[in-house]
């Protein structure tokens, strides 16, 4: 009797250490995966930058500038883009949401951002 329940839980430890290696794997491997496209987004954004620096003579100091105004709309300087809070009509100040095309209080289309 003691022996068999021994032998069960072992059994069923072994099961979710099982699981537990199987979940740690996956994890892994989408961590893989968001390092990967992370490494291809910032080549693509060097790439982009070289172009339009090269192309339009932008320079160094005005790109940062633009980093620096973009990471400061949230009113705090943390190196990330603010996106708490939910959206506000730009013309009546209201809350709306972005899946629809237009704010639901006054009719005024939803400013759409390329980059959501
Ligand atoms: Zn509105």
């Amino acid at each position: 009797m003691y022996t068999s329940a021994f032998r069960y839980a072992y059994q069923a430890g072994a099961g979710v250490s099982q699981s537990s290696g199987v979940t740690a794997r996956k994890a892994e491997r989408q961590a893989d995966q968001v390092e990967a496209r992370c490494e291809r987004l910032a080549m693509l954004c060097e790439a982009m930058w070289t172009l339009m620096s090269e192309k339009l003579s932008v320079t160094d100091e005005e790109l940062i500038d633009r980093i620096n105004e973009i990471d400061l709309r949230d009113g705090k300087l943390d190196g990330r883009v603010a996106r708490d809070g939910p959206m506000v009509c730009h013309k009546c100040e209201r809350p709306i949401a972005e899946r629809f095309p237009k704010c639901m209080y006054c009719g005024a289309p939803v400013a759409r951002s390329p980059f959501v």
